[in-house]
């Protein structure tokens, strides 16, 4: 490459990359896989070392991360939080064992996994966790202690401990909470995170800790940073100390070794293992095991010189786009799903993708019948990342300018690239209300799934959610597969439902960011359909937890004219139209945050969690300085010694009992 196309190709991939950066370490939103992002760096490395007169400080070559944000504190790290250099092959790896190998006297490895979260850095004082922060540039972090306290995992308080300590970790999302996220989300009608190493990212970067709490994050803790008052002389007996101190470390997933052919080997045992692993690994860490050797090692100004990440390729399969299904979805919007054949992927088999919308199609030039990269983002939602070959005669793809199930000419949101149908009565739409209407969380019609209300929607039965309630047990006979019980009950089930407190009414309303939570907080403020039919936009607001979006959507979608028909037709159908918790004037525990752990002698834990914000106290997952009381069965574990070690009282069954008591005896 002559001089000049390499100068203007180093400064397009460093805009590139910069853009990048900013994406996925500033906003948790990255737009391309880490693995061409890894290729794109790859390239800008070996062009500024071929062309070093190009090379300069300020490259992403040569800095990590991105800059820290200015919603949090900002940390300057004492010892700076360093990147990785990456390896994606057995050569490359086999060369930088040659390189310690050459300097150092016959030096140990430690191969370990390399989970895919974000660095923190977690500093103790006489034991007590201070501070909490994020790798930021490597340089200056961002404060997120209190976030960080919300992690069931990390410990508040050590025994033993050094004057000064400070570890390092990797925070990440949990499969199954990723999972549930990603529902939940779908659920409120929100973007669902793209994959784990995002989800924990913009999780832990929030402004509010309870929604941290919420997310299930959990940590490896892999490194000392700085210690006062102790020795240690090498990685794994600085492991072996950090596990004796009550943190969780990578030690039950991590070896020494000595030749390269161990390390390919246990590179390879992981590689293997790690789709039985219950969060993300992107690789391998290969680090030198003695802290003298480390030194002797030394460093760039981006990484040490002495452990090196085998990064592994993401799996991906070739497979042919059979056809573009369009799928409408409760709110309207309609979504391309490409069907494609049949491939494995993370362990399962998979056949269909989101396309999103038409922007996502067009950029990657998508056509019925080409060859197509799928892959898992986080092993769980597979993707469709690019086309690899057009297939013969293909043409590109344009959705329908109309709703493929009513016909009704399809709009776009002017803020949005969603494509929807505007008409409330489209069956598809109605019945994908239907099915959220009668779901768990919602109305809870058990027995009612989305094939009856196929078959009752087919029979011209149903035409509006309200519909539902004039079902007979007659009607119901007359489809396959219902004896004269079980339509008996599925009419006493549905007769129940209309007796739901209101706060599951209006989530099964379906109204865009309203979940489970929200409808909670809404009937309690506002305990009667009428009362919340009267509320403005800015009382909603004033709700804890209501932001002026989700208050605007709130009043809109109350006052749309076929959402107040349906709430006209539940009324005159008999359902309940109060709020049966308690109402914001009854806060017995207001303030109060309750964590439950163990086995109760006689309570549930859900009847436990009841209770407790039946009078306005709140449930959490972990203890913390700000929980009032834990109360606490049989067989509780970590939970119940973190209250001990921070000084929480804890309650047994009978004590929590007691206060409820005392409580109702004042009122
Ligand atoms: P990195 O993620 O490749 O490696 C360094 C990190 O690994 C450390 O910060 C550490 O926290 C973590 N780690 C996990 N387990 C570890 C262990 N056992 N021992 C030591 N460290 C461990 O490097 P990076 O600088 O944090 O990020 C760069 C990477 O991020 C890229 O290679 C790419 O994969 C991804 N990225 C993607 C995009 C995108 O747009 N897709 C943009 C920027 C970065």
């Amino acid at each position: 490459m002559d001089e000049k196309l390499a100068q203007d190709r180093i400064k397009k991939l460093r805009q590139e990359i910069e853009q990048y950066n900013r994406e996925y370490y500033e906003q948790d939103n990255p737009t391309v896989t880490d693995y061409t992002y890894d290729m794109l760096m790859r390239e800008l490395e070996q062009l500024e070392s071929a062309f070093p007169k190009f090379a300069k400080e300020d490259s992403p070559t040569k800095y990590v991360g991105g800059a820290p944000s200015r919603t949090f504190e900002k940390v300057p790290h004492t010892v700076q939080m360093m990147s990785l250099q990456d390896v994606f092959s057995y050569e490359e790896m086999d060369a930088f064992v040659k390189r310690c190998q050459e300097k150092l006297h016959e030096p140990t490895f430690v191969v370990e996994p390399k989970i895919d979260g974000l660095s923190v850095s977690l500093e103790y004082k006489n034991g007590i966790f201070v501070r909490g922060s994020t790798r930021g540039d490597g340089f200056v972090g961002e404060d997120v202690t209190e976030n960080l306290k919300t992690i069931r995992n990390i410990p508040l308080k050590l025994q033993n401990a050094p004057a000064f300590l400070e570890v390092r970790g990797e925070v990440y999302m949990p499969h199954n909470s990723f999972a549930s996220l990603v529902k939940q989300q779908e659920q409120n009608g929100e973007t669902p995170a793209k994959n784990p190493r995002n989800a924990a990212a913009g999780s832990l970067r929030q402004k509010n800790a309870a929604v941290t709490a919420q997310r299930n994050l959990d940590i490896w803790i892999f490194n000392v940073q700085q210690i006062e008052g102790k020795r240690l002389d090498s990685h794994t007996q600085s492991l072996e100390y950090l596990q004796s101190l009550g943190f969780p470390t990578v030690i039950p997933h991590s070896c020494t070794c000595i030749t390269p052919a161990q390390i390919r080997e246990q590179i390879e045992l992981i590689g293997k293992k790690r789709k039985n692993y219950t969060y993300d690994t992107d690789g391998v860490v290969v680090k030198v095991n003695s802290f003298a050797q480390r030194e002797e090692m030394g460093t760039t100004s981006k990484f040490p010189k002495w452990a090196a990440a085998f990064k592994f390729p993401p799996e991906e399969k070739e497979t042919v786009l059979r056809k573009i299904l369009l799928s409408v979805g409760r709110t309207g919007v309609i979504t391309p799903v490409a069907v494609f054949d049949p491939i494995q992927l993370a362990g399962t088999e998979v056949s269909r993708a989101t396309l999103h919308n038409q922007d996502f199609i067009s950029e990657r030039d998508i056509r019925i019948g080409d060859t197509i990269l799928v892959r898992k983002a986080g092993e769980i939602i597979p993707e469709v990342l690019r086309v690899l070959a057009h297939g013969d005669h293909s043409h590109p793809y344009i959705l329908p300018n109309e709703c493929p199930e009513c016909h009704t000419k399809a709009v776009r949101d002017m803020d949005e690239s969603a494509l929807r149908c505007p008409n409330p009565d489209c069956p598809a739409q109605l019945m994908k209300r239907m099915i959220h209407f009668v779901s768990k969380d919602a109305m809870n019609i058990e027995g009612l799934g989305p094939q009856i209300l196929t078959a009752l929607q087919e029979q011209g039965l149903l035409h509006s959610v309200s519909d539902l309630y004039q079902i007979t047990q007659e009607q119901l006979l007359e489809l396959e597969r219902f004896a004269k019980k079980s339509a008996e009950n599925l009419v006493q089930a549905i007769t129940q439902s209309k007796g739901n407190s209101l706060d599951r009414l209006i989530y099964a309303l379906g109204i865009r960011g309203i979940g489970v939570r929200a409808a909670k907080l809404l009937c309690k403020r506002f305990p009667d359909m009428d009362k919340l039919l009267n509320a403005t936009v800015e009382e909603i607001q004033n709700i804890d937890g209501f932001g002026g979006v989700m208050a605007e959507n709130v009043v809109t979608s109350l006052h749309d004219p076929h959402m107040q028909k349906l709430i006209t037709h539940l009324k005159e159908a008999g359902c309940n139209m109060t709020y049966q918790g308690t109402t914001v004037e009854d806060r017995r525990f207001s303030g109060m945050t309750f964590v439950l752990t163990g086995t109760l002698p006689t309570m549930k834990r859900s009847e436990a969690k009841e209770l407790i914000l039946r009078y306005d106290g709140k449930v959490s997952g972990s203890v913390s300085k700000n929980t009032t009381y834990v109360v606490a069965g049989e067989e509780a574990g970590s939970k119940l010694d973190k209250a001990v070690a921070l000084g929480i009282p804890v309650l047994s069954e009978e004590e929590f009992r007691k206060k409820i008591q005392e409580r109702n005896d004042i009122e």
